[in-house]
């Protein structure tokens, strides 16, 4: 059972509505079906979301680097042999979203060849998730607005707060989605490099005026700015989350050991089930924390996070972005399961536990 084939599908999924945070917007996502075929006919699938604000990647190269560079090198590979198949990848730089599809559907297709779920197979340490729905930036009364609906169809009260803009709007965002969940929400803010140093810091307490402190805050100033994260990090009792600053293994050893975050943000649709268990391992070894994020997947890019949050005893910890879905219309996927009290349960079929919609995928993609 070697690998055959790697299959990039482009295909477009409709957004309820625009999903803005400080450095970008998403509108109608092009996102890109991964499918590893092996000598058995046994298949692996995972969703690439490619955000070229903040990676580089396009759906373009991501279809470019699984045609022409990852399928030609991995072919002939035992596809239950996934470090292999990562070494003939090794001297493939950037492309980490196509690479971590990738990494995705061999670990999928792994999975559903030895007849257990993904989460079972990567650890095991849990059978649901608490989950945390991405708010998109927006007007106070918007961003509420969306928690309240969000909090009605699902139950859940953990929300990442975009904000990033100004601060006393920030500050007034929060406030807001604060009132429409209540006290007892736990709310955590996402800046995408929008303030510097001071407005963090001015943000924070403004927030604390008005009663509230987010569990944490996600790279609240530009990645290059190193020096501000550290000095941020020494005035504030509120941890840092490293997201954009640390997107591999490498880079968030560096934040971690300078001192420059507390936390590590992973995304399986960017560090891949692979590289996430090597990040999750490094906060471990360090004492440091690791939180599940997202990019705005479709659901089943969501799955993905889900098994990865599902599968670790240190991911498990906190609510992981696992809703991303609810952001648009359509999807590619049957068989998610629902989130109900805030908690979504792990599918127990094999792999990823849900299936391509072939209908649905007929209909969207952009490459008949
Ligand atoms: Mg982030």
């Amino acid at each position: 059972m070697t690998i055959t084939s790697v299959e990039a599908i482009p295909y477009r999924l409709r957004a309820r509505r625009p999903v803005r945070f400080a450095n970008g917007q998403v509108d109608a996502a092009v996102h890109v079906l991964v499918r590893v075929r092996d000598s058995d006919g046994v298949e692996g699938v995972a969703e690439a979301s490619p955000r070229p604000m903040t990676y580089g990647d396009t759906a373009v190269s991501v279809v470019h680097a699984i045609e022409q560079l990852i399928e030609p090198a991995v072919r002939g590979v035992p596809a239950g042999q996934i470090g292999a198949a990562h070494h003939r990848l090794r001297h493939l730089v950037h492309n980490t979203t196509a690479i971590a599809a990738f990494d995705v559907a061999l670990w999928d297709l792994k999975a559903r060849r030895l007849g257990v779920p993904l989460a079972e197979m990567l650890g095991g340490f849990a059978t649901s998730v608490r989950a945390a729905h991405l708010l998109s930036l927006a007007s106070p009364e918007e961003m509420a607005a969306e928690a309240d609906e969000v909090f009605a169809a699902t139950g859940v009260t953990a929300m990442k707060v975009k904000v990033g803009v100004d601060v006393a709007t920030d500050v007034a965002r929060t406030v807001a989605v604060r009132d429409a969940l209540g006290a007892g929400a736990l709310l955590y803010l996402d800046a995408n490099h929008g303030w510097d140093a001071p407005a963090t810091l001015i943000a924070v307490r403004a927030l604390a005026d008005k009663g509230i402190r987010p569990a944490w805050i996600e790279e609240p100033t530009p990645a290059a700015h190193a020096l501000e994260r550290r000095w941020l990090v020494e005035r504030l009792d509120i941890p840092i989350v490293g997201d954009e600053s640390a997107t591999s293994l490498t880079t968030a050893s560096a934040e971690l050991q300078a001192g420059r975050c507390q936390a590590i943000a992973i995304k399986a649709g960017r560090t891949g089930i692979t590289d996430s268990g090597r990040v999750i391992g490094l906060t471990e070894g360090l004492g440091a924390d690791v939180v599940i994020g997202s990019q705005v997947e479709g659901t089943l890019g969501s799955i993905a996070n889900l098994h990865l949050a599902a599968a670790h005893e240190a991911t498990s910890r906190h609510p992981a972005e696992v809703t991303s879905g609810r952001h648009f219309e359509t999807d590619i996927v049957t068989g998610a399961p629902p989130v109900e009290d805030g908690v979504m349960s792990v599918p127990t079929g094999p792999g990823l536990g849900v299936d391509i919609d072939d209908d649905a995928l007929a209909s969207l993609r952009l490459d008949t």
